[in-house]
C-alpha cells in the first residue's frame, strides 16, 4: 500500500467514525450510529461494499448486508442485491417493515422497490480496480484472497447512552464468487450479531469459515454465558448470606449489573478467531460490550478499523500493532 492510499483509507475511516460518534454524542441510538457509520463506507469506492464492491465471476456486483438491534434482537438482512445503493438501509427496512429476517436477489429488490428505494444502475457499483482484480484472478490462477486486498467489507458496532448495542455489516463478498454464493456478512450469527446481554459483533474475512464457526453468535454466546455464570455465583453467595442470617428464609438477591472486564471480550474474540484459523480461515472482528469495551481481533496482516469513545478516544488504524489493543497472537 502506498502512503497516499493509506492516507485515503484513514481519511475515509475517520469520516465513518465521526459520523457514528456524532449520533451517539447527541444521544442517538446505537442503530442510527451504525447506519451513519456504514453509509459513507458503502458510498466510498475504497471499500468492498456498495460502490467499489468486488466483481462476481460473471462480472456483476452482488451485495450482501445485515443489521441487528441488541435491544430486542430484531434483525434484517439482504443477499445478492444489485441495484440498491445502500444495502444496510435495505437490511434495516427488512428488519422494521417486514416479518422476515433475510431476503435475497430479485425478491429483495422487489421489496426495495415497494418500500420506495431508488433503482441504482449497476454501473454505479463498478470500479476499475475491482474489475482489474477479477481479470487478474481469471488470467492467473489466483484465489479471491490474493486479489481482494483482504478484504474490505465494512461493518460497525455501537453502544449508545441508553446501554443499547447494535451491529451491522455490508459487503460485495469475494471476487469471482459464483453460483449465487453468499458469505457470512448477511447471515445473522455469522457476520453480524447483537445482544444487549452480551455484545455486538461485525466480522470480515473468508466468509465460508465464519459461517462454519458461527463467529458473531459464538463470541456473543461466550460472553453471555460468562456474565450469567458470574451473576449466578454472586446471587448464590448473596442468598447464602441471607439464609445464614435468617435460617429457613431463603431470599434471592438479584444482581443485575454484572460487569465483565475488557479482557473477557478480548479473550472471547481471540479464541473464536483462533478457531477460524484452526479451520484454515482468516479475517477479523470488531465488537463492543455493554460495559463499553471496544475490542478487535484479526489474524490477517491488517484490518481497516477505527474506534471512538465518549472518553475522547479517536483512532483509526490499518495494520497490526498500530494501537494498544492486540491482534490475535501467533498471526
Ligand atoms: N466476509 C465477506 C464474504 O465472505 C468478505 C469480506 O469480509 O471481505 O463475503
Amino acid at each position: 500500500m502506498t502512503p497516499e492510499k493509506e492516507a485515503e483509507y484513514e481519511a475515509a475511516l475517520q469520516v465513518a467514525l465521526d459520523a457514528g460518534a456524532k449520533v451517539l454524542a447527541e444521544g442517538g441510538s446505537a442503530m442510527d450510529a451504525i447506519k451513519a457509520a456504514i453509509i459513507p463506507m458503502e458510498d466510498s469506492a475504497l471499500f468492498n461494499a456498495g460502490k467499489g464492491a468486488v466483481f462476481t465471476w460473471d462480472g456483476t456486483n452482488e451485495l450482501d448486508s445485515s443489521i441487528m438491534d441488541g435491544r430486542d434482537r430484531s434483525a434484517g438482512a439482504v443477499a445478492g442485491v444489485k441495484t440498491v445503493k445502500n444495502p444496510i438501509l435495505l437490511a434495516d427496512t427488512v428488519r422494521t417493515q417486514s416479518e422476515h429476517v433475510m431476503l435475497m436477489g430479485a425478491g429483495a429488490e422487489a421489496f426495495a422497490a415497494e418500500k420506495g428505494f431508488a433503482v441504482t444502475p449497476p454501473e454505479y457499483f463498478a470500479t476499475p480496480a475491482r474489475r482489474e482484480a477479477l481479470e487478474r484472478m481469471k488470467a492467473e490462477p489466483l484465489s479471491a484472497l490474493d486479489v481482494d486486498h483482504k478484504f474490505g467489507t465494512v461493518g460497525a458496532v455501537a453502544l449508545d447512552q441508553n446501554g443499547n448495542l447494535a451491529a451491522g455489516t455490508s459487503t460485495g463478498g469475494m471476487t469471482g464468487k459464483r453460483w449465487g454464493r453468499v458469505g457470512d456478512a448477511p447471515v445473522i450469527g455469522a457476520g453480524t450479531y447483537a445482544d444487549n446481554r452480551a455484545c455486538a459483533v461485525s466480522a470480515t474475512g473468508w466468509g465460508e469459515y465464519f459461517l462454519r464457526v458461527g463467529v458473531a453468535h459464538e463470541i456473543c454466546a461466550r460472553l453471555r454465558m460468562e456474565r450469567e455464570e458470574k451473576r449466578g455465583a454472586i446471587e448464590w453467595e448473596a442468598s447464602r448470606a441471607v439464609n445464614e442470617a435468617n435460617p429457613g428464609n431463603i431470599t434471592y438477591t438479584h444482581v443485575r449489573s454484572i460487569n465483565l472486564p475488557s479482557q473477557s471480550a478480548q479473550d472471547a474474540a481471540d479464541d473464536v478467531m483462533d478457531d477460524v484459523a484452526s479451520l484454515g480461515g482468516d479475517g477479523g472482528v470488531i465488537l463492543v460490550t455493554p460495559e463499553g469495551h471496544a475490542i478487535f481481533s484479526f489474524n490477517t496482516s491488517g484490518m481497516y478499523r477505527g474506534r471512538a469513545t465518549s472518553e475522547g478516544v479517536r483512532e483509526v488504524a490499518i495494520f497490526g500493532g498500530e494501537d494498544q489493543a492486540s491482534a490475535t497472537p501467533d498471526h
